[in-house]
């Protein structure tokens, strides 16, 4: 059976979707319990977005019932277009760049890639409209080559070495005892991790996902291995459209638009320029990054 972004929901989200879905009606409930003789048109053919725009509608999402920690956020996103989420701590950027990415489903509202809902597409197609990059990566144990072709089973040997030399891993996985054969995760081979940040960011562009939600994090990563992660990730990023939550402020400053996310809502939208003459919370938190709200950062 085709595996969908929806069985990826964790439990409490499913659930919370399931409550909405038995609200509709005794036919939904019967769909869903599977008792109804309706036949699954998705199963049988997905649906295909047409063109790559994003387009979160109306979403609310809630960790814990009745706790909502996004309150009717709507935002498109261009194919192309680079977006930085700015906003105080708990506000719910990474809830919302999560919901973008397809790893949580609204519990009412929409997020849809090319008119199509991101929880009614296959696992496999997910991953190539839109993925999540982060800084918690797991290392599978396996071997490098598994590594990577969890991304796309069917990637050739050659496609896998591409995409390691993209991310500059290529010479110290080829240095690896068995190189590509080489086991990595509990019991084998120890990465490092900016090691196992690069074997991610392969994954990525195995993966060839359209749009990627970045959540930068206070890095884990000592100074210099992440100057020479920003080179892997910059030629990952390179060509995509980029929704990144920003804890930097370059990144804000350089995207086209940023989205300022305050108490689960967008309460700022534009280009950074805009924003700071409008004078608003985004222009305090510039200047009390940068100093004056007219500095731009060297
Ligand atoms: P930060 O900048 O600190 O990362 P944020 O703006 O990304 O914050 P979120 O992490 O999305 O905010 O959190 C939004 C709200 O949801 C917060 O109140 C947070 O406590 C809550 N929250 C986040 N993750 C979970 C979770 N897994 N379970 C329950 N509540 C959560």
């Amino acid at each position: 059976a085709t595996l969908y972004a929806q069985q990826l929901i964790d439990p409490l989200d499913r659930f919370l979707m399931w409550t909405d879905e038995l609200q509709v009606g005794a036919a939904s409930m019967a769909r869903l319990l599977g008792v109804a003789n309706v036949p699954d048109d998705r199963e049988a053919t997905p649906a295909r977005p047409s063109g790559e725009l994003l387009e979160a509608s109306d979403v609310r999402y809630a960790y814990r019932p009745g706790r909502d920690v996004l309150h009717g956020v709507s935002l498109t996103i261009q194919p192309g277009e680079r977006l930085a989420m700015v906003g105080p701590s708990g506000a719910g950027k990474s809830t919302l760049g999560r919901l973008l990415a397809g790893i949580h489903g609204p519990r009412t509202g929409s997020v849809a890639v090319g008119g199509v809902p991101l929880v009614d597409l296959p696992l496999d197609d997910l991953r190539g409209h839109v993925a999540l990059v982060t800084q918690e990566h797991h290392v599978f144990k396996g071997s490098v080559r598994d590594n990577l072709l969890i991304a796309r089973p069917d990637a050739s040997d050659q496609a896998v070495l591409k995409a390691l030399e993209a991310v500059d891993a290529l010479d110290w996985v080829l240095g690896l005892p068995s190189g590509l054969e080489a086991e990595v995760g509990s019991g084998g081979i120890a990465v490092s991790p900016a090691q196992a940040q690069q074997l991610a960011l392969a994954r990525l562009v195995l993966a060839d996902p359209h749009t990627l939600v970045l959540d930068e994090a206070t890095s884990l990563i000592d100074p210099r291995a992440a100057r020479h992660l920003e080179r892997s990730l910059a030629a990952v990023l390179e060509g995509r459209t980029v929704i990144a939550i920003a804890h930097r402020l370059y990144t804000a400053h350089d995207a086209d638009r940023v989205a300022v996310v305050e108490d689960g809502r967008i309460t700022e939208l534009g280009p950074h320029e805009e924003l700071v003459e409008e004078g608003g919370s985004y222009a305090a938190l510039w200047s009390s990054w940068h100093g004056t709200p007219t500095t731009t950062p060297s």
